[in-house]
């Protein structure tokens, strides 16, 4: 299969820290791959590489066979990238409907006027908030500002989209409808990335996992492999 997200001896250097080292793992076409290590191990730094917010300091990244490594992040966004924060950034002052239209606006397609209140309804309804564009931001319990989140980044039709810790915060009933509404990216046919910490939700969505620690991967592979690797599990554990 031509891989989506290609990733090259990826390498980021802040002063005298090596953040990450040497990184190379890729995402294929419709894939949703696991990012993982404990904090402080690189995964946001890559994140931030792919998007464009950080320039990597050596290697390379490719998107569907284009380098998209050393773009500005607008253009980052036009081949398809887009991500979420690991907390919810709404503008909070605007509904929810024209949250999702400053996202249409602004984004990818520069979508403007009655087709994209079209536009932002369609996103609302895919991730469970169809008919409340209405409501103020304020009012949304946690998952729906989720949700609403989600609606935002999908606002730039991405390819792939890059989850930093999208599922955290969640109680365990809310947590499944945020696994299902990855699945529905997945079967809408988007690549994800997915930087997680909770492990149920990891092998519920993984089907392979790359692992981090001290900006350098650990180890790769079939999600139930990787977790039971004596590596992964020391990482984890502090050693
Ligand atoms: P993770 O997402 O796995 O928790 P990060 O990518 O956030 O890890 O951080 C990796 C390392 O890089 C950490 O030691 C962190 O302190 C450092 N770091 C991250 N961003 C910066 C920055 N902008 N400037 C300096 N150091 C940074």
């Amino acid at each position: 299969m031509s891989s989506h997200l290609q990733i090259t001896h990826l390498r980021k250097r802040f002063g005298g820290l090596v953040a990450v080292k040497d990184v190379s793992f890729d995402v294929a076409d419709g894939e949703v791959v696991g990012l993982l290590g404990p904090n402080g191990s690189g995964k946001t730094t890559v994140l931030n590489m792919i998007s464009g917010a950080l320039l990597p300091t050596a290697g390379e990244i490719t998107l569907r066979g284009v380098r998209i490594s050393r773009l500005r992040p607008d253009r980052i966004a036009r081949h398809g990238v887009a991500r979420t924060f690991q907390l919810v950034r709404p503008l909070p002052s605007l509904t929810v409907a024209e949250n999702v239209l400053v996202s249409l606006a602004f984004g990818r397609f520069k979508h403007w006027g009655p087709d994209a209140r079209d536009l932002a309804e369609e996103k609302l309804a895919f991730v469970g908030l169809g008919g409340r564009g209405g409501e103020n931001v304020a009012n949304l319990t946690y998952i729906d500002q989720k949700r609403m989140e989600l609606a935002r980044a999908l606002a730039s039709e991405p390819a792939l989209l890059l989850l930093d810790e999208w599922l955290a915060g969640l109680t365990p009933s809310e947590l499944q409808i945020g696994i299902d509404l990855v699945r529905r990216l997945q079967g809408a046919g988007m690549s994800v990335l997915l930087v997680e910490h909770i492990m149920d939700a990891v092998r519920a969505l993984c089907a392979r996992c790359v692992v981090m620690n001290a900006g350098e991967i650990i180890a790769h592979g079939p999600t139930e492999t990787v977790l039971k690797d004596p590596g992964v599990v020391a990482a984890y554990l502090g050693d």
